[in-house]
């Protein structure tokens, strides 16, 4: 039986009893490699006239029931698990893009994508041009004929303003250009691919998986994109690939379904940089992934508490959360985000960053840690931590100022985790 519903999916997809044992938990299938039946069945393997494992740096079975059920999640047609987020957001752009080639990025980004995108892209060749989300045109206005993607995160921070999804997939709509969504921060409580979103990526390590014991990463291709019609814009999908005698992705692909990006990717990115999902991680994935709609709705609400908390507390001056929004930042979270606003918020002490370092160092429940997205709360001053190589300008421009404190609330009981906070901020 098939079901939309993300508490069903995520238990079922992609999975039903392994024939041989019936084993209703998903196995770990921990193997490099998979014995062929014989020599006609590797050659079609190889070929691509029969689909099936090979070698595990390609694909794995218990890897295929969390892409199945990343990909039912949000209504993809095909997804690729892969060793982190970070080699999520590099695939899914590599996938597309080539030296000469560009992306139009959103400024508000995670720390490490930042990094990725004005470094180490533009040593590769690509380059990444920022817009800033505030005015989705900006996002027309920097494109040409050699933009490859537009991307974006649903629910940054430390900014934590959602972004117009709808608005700048319309724009590449027009243009013939597909919007990468990283929804990291906002599994269940936002599809972007019902926003017209042609890619999203995942970091699992964080709330998909949960408990915080396996980094990983996911692709998921909403097959919805028209890779020929635009065959111009996206040469690696629409001619000869010399690196698979020829193939030409877009046709190769149309006996399986429109999954020419997802097959693409683990042909051609997996096989040769190799940034494969441990099958270890993502039997672990699988099973905190098993409980993410209920987790999210207790992340959500116990976020909205400690919300108003912080917004009545006398030593905080400023509440970063989509519920202390007005205006178009506060109607794109309505827009985007069902069923809760996140677990994620900043906060400014008026002590600036004396009163931020004495708050975390008080933290008893609190974990003080580089993650979001853990069952556990979480939290750390980014002025000197994951924004202290910026300089001062950028890192204010970022929204991160001295006494700025970021924030994952957890899934513990609402009253511990406000008595944590208030014994903090009496220290701060
Ligand atoms: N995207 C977002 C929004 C993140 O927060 C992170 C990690 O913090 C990543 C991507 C990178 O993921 P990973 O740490 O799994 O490589």
């Amino acid at each position: 039986m098939s079901s939309t519903k993300p508490e069903t999916i995520v238990l079922h997809a992609g999975y039903r009893a392994e024939p041989t044992t019936g084993s209703v938990a998903v196995p770990l299938y921990q193997t490099t490699s998979y014995q062929f039946r014989d020599t006609q069945h590797a050659a079609d393997l190889f070929a691509l006239k029969e689909l099936g494992n090979i070698y595990t740096r390609l694909m794995n079975p218990t890897n295929d029931v969390l892409e199945q059920r990343v990909a039912a999640l949000d209504g993809g047609a095909a997804a690729v698990a892969l060793a982190s987020g970070q080699a999520a957001s590099t695939f899914a752009v590599l996938n597309i893009a080539q030296a000469g080639d560009n992306i139009v990025s959103s400024t508000d980004l995670y720390g490490g994508t930042w990094n990725l995108f004005a470094n180490t892209f533009k040593q590769m060749g690509i380059e990444v041009r920022f817009a800033d989300p505030a005015d989705p045109e900006n996002f027309r206005r920097l494109a040409d004929d050699k933009t490859r993607a537009f991307y974006a995160e649903t629910l940054p921070n430390p900014k934590l303003q959602v972004f117009p999804i709808r608005e700048v997939a319309d724009i590449g709509d027009d243009l013939g250009i597909p919007l990468i969504v990283d929804n990291t921060a906002a599994p269940v409580i936002c599809k972007p691919i019902d926003h017209g979103a042609s890619i999203v990526m995942y970091s699992t390590t964080k709330f998909i998986a949960g408990h915080g014991t396996s980094v990983g990463g996911i692709v998921v291709d909403s097959g919805k994109f028209d890779w020929e019609k635009h065959a111009k814009r996206f040469p690696l999908l629409n001619e000869p690939d010399p690196s698979y005698h020829g193939a030409v992705w877009t046709e190769a692909v149309k006996p399986i379904g429109p999954v020419a990006y997802a097959i693409k990717l683990r042909c051609t990115l997996l096989r040769d940089v190799g940034a494969a999902a441990s099958p270890f991680n993502s039997f672990q994935t699988i099973q905190g992934m098993e409980t993410l709609p209920l987790r999210m709705e207790r992340h959500c609400e116990n976020a909205l508490k400690v919300a108003d908390f912080l917004a009545s507390h006398p030593k905080v001056t400023k509440v970063i959360h989509p519920s202390k929004q007005d205006g178009e930042a506060r109607r794109r979270a309505d827009k985007y985000l069902k069923g809760g606003l996140g677990s994620l918020m900043g906060f400014e002490l008026a002590g600036g960053k004396d009163a931020g370092e004495k708050f975390i160092n008080s933290l008893e429940l609190f974990y003080h840690v580089a993650n979001i997205g853990d069952t556990r709360s979480l939290a750390i001053h980014p002025a000197t931590t994951t924004h202290s190589q910026l300089s001062e300008e950028d890192r204010l421009s970022s929204g991160v100022t001295d006494g700025y404190v970021r924030l994952s609330i957890g899934i513990e009981h609402i009253d511990d985790i406000l008595a944590d906070l208030t014994q903090a901020l009496d220290k701060a």
